[in-house]
């Protein structure tokens, strides 16, 4: 399903989880993108991969790309030592090599007629709800309007305390972020072993995980290289966050030149095959785990609305009870006080009475500023008995 020179003679053998994939982050690691004796990017590689992000753009997928690389680069740049460095010289080395990294996918992308953006992220970008929404929104307009997100932790700010630390995790939280249908970890190995295969010969490889068992977290191990932060065992960890929120994993090697198309003519990979699908998890955790701050309840027209697959609009809400902050959950009332949802919601509540019962049209000038239309968006909703469909 790439290109038709690949597609007709080999996409019987790739699974269906990849073939079908519509949104896939892939994420590459320091040690497949920078040459450790020189501390150079390795073009030749980078090119191969962004032919094949290319194919799978022309054959009508949205790639996220979670690139490391910046601390890699920038240490050579400026000739720090070899060894584990100091936070502050790991951040030095990012602000040097993000921008590097940044402009050799710039370039890439566009020699293929392609447009790369930039997303630096820290830990609350993921973590917590007001964030979370706005670093997703960039990401889905950026989608939207056909660029390529090339993703990394904000190393420059991030301090021990506050950062995700390994790209495996980053990655994780970006799919789930995304409601990515499959992450790709790109690796210095084949998938996931039953033992490091250096060291043990009767090692076997594992095709396929569905479950995430102790036994499978005590084949990941630990390891790791200077370059990466992440081995196996961070690698498993990211699968734990992917499964759980929908979306597929899968493990291959990055040592290879054009290491997706490989996975496309079906090459040895792991696939971490999710129980269900992102919108399904993702409409779970917003009617089960989340508290809700507050009640919003909604007229006729709006419920029938919400019933047919609508985003909430300000304009149906006539009754807002409690104390919340954009992105917190909320509850969706009917008039008569019946319980249709819940969701995330836009505004915080001082902002969300001043626009109820107001056109979306009007919220600019009510609020003096540009706010979203919608007060819940669909995405961001989970209707009670599971009515609805986004
Ligand atoms: N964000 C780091 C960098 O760009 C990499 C972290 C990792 O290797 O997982 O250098």
């Amino acid at each position: 399903m790439v290109s038709p020179s690949t597609s007709s003679a080999t996409s019987s053998t790739a699974r269906a989880e990849w073939t079908h994939a519509r949104r896939i982050v892939v994420k590459i690691g320091s040690a497949l993108l920078t040459d450790s004796a020189n501390g150079q990017l390795k073009t030749t590689w980078l090119n191969s991969l962004m032919d094949d992000v290319a194919e799978l753009k022309a054959a009508g997928k949205e790639i996220v790309i979670v690139s490391s690389g910046a601390v890699a680069l920038g240490r050579h740049t400026l000739k720090l030592p070899k060894g584990p460095l100091e936070l502050e010289q790991s951040q030095a080395a990012a602000a040097v090599g993000q921008i590097a990294l940044a402009h050799a996918y710039q370039e890439m992308a566009q020699t293929r007629g392609l447009t790369a953006a930039q997303i630096l992220l820290t830990l609350g970008d993921t973590e917590q709800r007001r964030r979370y929404l706005n670093a997703r929104t960039t990401i889905d307009v950026l989608l939207a309007l056909k660029a390529i997100p090339v993703v990394n932790e904000n190393d420059t700010v991030a301090t021990t305390e506050i950062r995700y630390g390994d790209n495996d995790r980053l990655s994780a939280r970006v799919a789930s972020m995304v409601s990515a249908d499959c992450l790709v970890l790109l690796s210095d190995i084949d998938g996931l072993y039953t033992a490091p295969p250096n060291d043990d010969p009767n090692a076997q490889h594992i095709p396929l995980v569905t479950d995430i068992t102790p036994e499978i977290e005590a084949m990941a191990g630990d390891a790791g290289t200077e370059l990466s932060k992440g081995g196996m065992k961070t690698k498993v960890e990211a699968g734990k966050i992917a499964l759980g929120a929908g979306t597929n994993m899968v493990i291959t090697t990055g040592k290879i030149l054009n290491p997706l198309r490989a996975i496309t003519n079906g090459g040895k990979v792991t696939w971490f095959i999710a129980k269900s699908d992102p919108t399904t998890a993702k409409k779970r955790w917003l009617s089960g785990q989340l508290v809700p701050a507050g009640q919003i309840f909604v007229d006729a027209g709006a419920e029938k609305a919400l019933m047919s697959g609508k985003s909430l609009l300000p304009a149906g809400v006539i009754r807002i009870d409690g104390t919340f902050d954009r992105g917190d959950a909320v509850i969706i009332r009917a008039a008569d006080g019946r319980e249709l949802g819940r969701g995330l919601i836009a505004y915080a509540t001082a902002d969300a009475r001043r626009i109820m019962g107001k056109r979306s049209g009007d919220i600019s000038e009510i609020l003096g500023y540009e706010g979203r239309d919608t007060l819940i968006h669909r995405d961001d909703m989970a209707l009670t008995g599971g009515a609805n469909r986004t």
